[in-house]
């Protein structure tokens, strides 16, 4: 089976959160992680298959040195925007060394499985037209709604999907935009297509990552779907500390947590030291 390579239209771009955190009428994007560790490894290894939005924050608060300039706090990055957060899941990657990675897929069409390589920098996402917020027209009049957030997804996510959905609008109601300038919303039931403008709206307007992206079979030549949820990915990835503790711990006699204490870089030079020693490379 031939691999093949997904190519995507945009170009590699700086490292800037997609919205950031707003300051005063501008947003600041930059963030910058820690040297990451066995532990944050280990943290992303043990994360359940489903992880829940606040298991998202304690991983990004414990990479993360800061984010928009100040400290990246639990309590911050609860409250960035759903596509900062899966933007920051992405660059973990990237700071994991793993940029360039193989996803397997099953082509829809003739059914072989396959290898797409996927360069993470350049994976698509779409950028804010409006931030952090936005304005529709809805039945309750002209709604100022701002972008969800971590603490939203917290909020909503042991609901079902359409509770969860119309849950989500009304918690991003700022209120009624009139003449004169922004008035309290009265509540109350928000329609089918009032939950549909503004989802429309936010997806026209608010930044997103995404988690999907287009290949083709190299076998039928039929495009099909990868899955490139960054969280999947990034467990995947940290699956290997546990086989570096095992060879460090026999070959040197350390603790386990003084080798996951280890930035990941020196531990994979002692694995690499070790391997040369039993002849297994190079
Ligand atoms: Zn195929």
């Amino acid at each position: 089976m031939e691999p093949t390579t997904t190519t995507f239209a945009q170009p590699t771009r700086p490292a800037t959160l997609p919205g950031g955190v707003p300051v005063a009428g501008s947003r600041r994007r930059t963030f910058s992680f820690r040297a990451p560790t066995g532990e944050l490894e280990m943290q992303i290894a043990e994360m359940p298959g489903r992880a829940t939005p606040a298991a998202v924050t304690m991983l990004l608060s414990a990479a993360l040195a800061e984010v928009g300039g100040v400290e990246a706090t639990a309590e911050r990055i609860e409250r960035l925007s759903v596509a900062d957060r899966q933007y920051l899941l992405r660059a973990l990657l990237i700071e994991l060394g793993q940029d360039e990675l193989w996803v397997s897929a099953n082509c829809a069409g003739c059914g072989t499985p396959f290898d797409a390589r996927v360069v993470v920098s350049q994976l698509p996402m779409e950028e804010a037209v409006e931030y952090p917020e936005t304005s529709v027209e809805t039945s309750h009049g002209r709604l100022r709604v701002r972008v969800p957030d971590g603490a939203d997804q917290k909020a909503i996510a042991a609901l079902d999907y359409d509770k969860a959905i119309a849950a989500l609008a009304a918690r991003l109601v700022l209120g009624v935009e009139t003449g004169s300038g922004l008035e309290p919303w009265a509540g109350g039931e928000l329609s089918a297509a009032d939950i549909d403008a503004i989802d429309q709206r936010m997806y026209e307007v608010f930044p997103a990552v995404n988690t999907r992206v287009q290949a083709r079979c190299p076998d039928c030549g039929r495009m099909g779907t990868l899955d490139v949820a960054p969280l999947r990915l990034l467990r995947r990835t940290a699956s290997s500390v546990l086989p570096d503790v095992d060879t460090l711990a026999r070959h040197y006699h350390w603790p386990e947590a003084e080798i996951l204490r280890l930035p990941r870089q020196r531990r994979m030079r002692y694995v690499g030291f070790v391997d040369r020693s039993r002849g297994f490379a190079g």
